[in-house]
């Protein structure tokens, strides 16, 4: 009997198994027609000031229309990553990214800031393909961020993409950070400039937060701030976190509370509306 539920276990393990391949067959099927056809495209989510509450930067962030329904990142970038197709989708959405947010950092100073997969950073030539992005579109390197997750830039700290990036003034930011098992103790190796600390120890800040989650995010701040690392929260939904986050000195801040992801053309009016205001 024990032989025969381990079969018919194994039968449904086979067949979701299979069913996971096929979805995944869907989806890169759907992504190589995407890629083609404009369906995939950035919105962007302000990054704020937490003091003034000024737009500083914005990050682009894919999204997929596919039969009319909006397919989630965590959804078809592990399918890219599997497939070999985040190469180019790495460069539409610098390419994108590049090309909307120029005049956002030449007329105010608004930096954007792009997702890179650790296959992108594998490729000998990424550092060309966004300096030749960064030509094409007319972004000086200043106005351009890229995010690596941080379980991915212990490997990345090893190659020399990021450092000739940097050279040329491209900044790199720590994604997610607190998630992954380096965390502190490696932060002084990394080459970065800025540090984003995971939405998972914001929201998780009870309000009041416990003198624990306080000490705990002081003291990622401290470091960072040692090292003159540019430091910026992410996922902050209430004021009650913002209002902690300013007390800490957290540099910026981005999350629901400050503003959705959303279409370019939202991020525009909200310039133009703080520069009306600052005139
Ligand atoms: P991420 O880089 O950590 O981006 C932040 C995610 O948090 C976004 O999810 C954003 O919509 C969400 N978020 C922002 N504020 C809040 C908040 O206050 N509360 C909550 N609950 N969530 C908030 P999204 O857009 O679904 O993207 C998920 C992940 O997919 C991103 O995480 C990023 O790692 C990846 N991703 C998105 N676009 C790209 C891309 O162009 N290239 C690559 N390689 N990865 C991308
Ligand atoms: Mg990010
Ligand atoms: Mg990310
Ligand atoms: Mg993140």
């Amino acid at each position: 009997a024990a032989k025969q539920a381990g079969g018919a276990c194994l039968a449904r393990f086979d067949e979701t198994l299979r069913a996971e391949q096929n979805e995944r067959a869907r989806i890169a099927a759907g992504l190589r027609q995407a890629l083609a056809d404009g369906s995939l495209f950035l919105h962007y989510q302000p990054v704020v000031d937490p003091m003034t509450g000024r737009m500083t930067g914005a990050e682009a962030l894919m999204r997929w229309r596919h039969d009319g329904e909006l397919i989630p990142p965590v959804v078809f970038i592990p399918v890219a990553e599997q497939t070999g197709l985040i190469g180019q989708l790495g460069v539409l959405a610098l390419r994108e990214a590049c090309a909307r947010a120029a005049g956002w950092y030449r007329r105010d100073g608004v930096y954007v800031t792009v997702n890179v997969s650790t296959y992108q950073l594998r490729d000998p030539d990424f550092a060309d393909t966004v300096l030749g992005i960064l030509a094409e579109t007319g972004m000086p390197p200043a106005g351009l961020v890229l995010e690596i997750t941080e379980s991915v830039l212990i490997d990345a700290a090893d190659t020399p993409v990021l450092g000739r990036l940097r050279e040329h003034g491209v900044r790199i930011a720590i994604d997610d950070f607190g998630t992954g098992y380096s965390s502190l103790a490696y932060l002084h190796e990394l080459p970065v400039d800025i540090l984003k600390i995971d939405r998972s120890f914001i929201s998780r800040h009870q309000d009041p937060p416990s003198p624990r989650e306080i000490s705990f995010t002081r003291a990622i701040l401290d470091l960072a701030h040692s090292r003159d690392l540019v430091t910026v929260a992410e996922g902050v939904e209430t004021e009650a976190q913002a209002r902690l986050l300013r007390e800490l000195r957290c540099d910026l801040v981005q999350g629901y509370h400050f503003g959705r992801p959303a279409a370019p053309e939202v991020i525009e009016n909200l310039l133009r509306e703080s520069s009306a205001t600052a005139a």
